[in-house]
């Protein structure tokens, strides 16, 4: 496990806003001290410099791993991975209005990571629709 040093770390949790920067699940009441992410993993040359690094939920953290790719689920194709630091998220994932909680995406990118990183298994719908009911979550609409 990498240790961030605590002033690299509240600099990537003040630029997240608090929340992770996958699935946009706010750090505000979660039990579990969300991990620092590096966006380009360590064991393929990633750097500990903040324009590396994310605030991730354990879920996506843990799940994307080392990973930098997926497939996308429409195509089967290989696809990099939503990239925090030069990728817009509301390109690639965003909410579903049919199922409120749920992540959608338009893009094979934003396919492909929700896929990887698991970001609709519905223990985390449900934990969304949670917090949007006592206000926690405002994304969802
Ligand atoms: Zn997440």
């Amino acid at each position: 496990m990498s240790v961030v040093p605590g002033s690299v770390r509240a600099e990537v949790v003040t630029r997240a806003g608090n929340r992770c920067e996958y699935c946009r699940l706010p750090a505000r009441g979660q039990v579990a001290t969300f991990p620092i992410d590096h966006v380009n993993p360590r064991t393929a040359g990633g750097s500990d410099d903040p324009s590396n690094l994310a605030l991730a939920c354990p879920s996506c953290n843990g799940h994307k791993w080392a990973f930098t790719d997926g497939a996308d689920p429409a195509s089967g194709e290989p696809v990099r991975l939503f990239n925090p630091r030069s990728d817009i998220w509301e390109e690639h994932p965003g909410w579903s209005s049919v199922s409120p909680g749920q992540l959608v995406a338009t893009t094979a990118i934003g396919r492909g990571t929700i896929e990887r990183l698991r970001m609709n298994d519905s223990d985390l719908i449900v934990l969304r629709r949670l917090l949007a009911e006592d206000g926690l979550f405002p994304e969802i609409t």
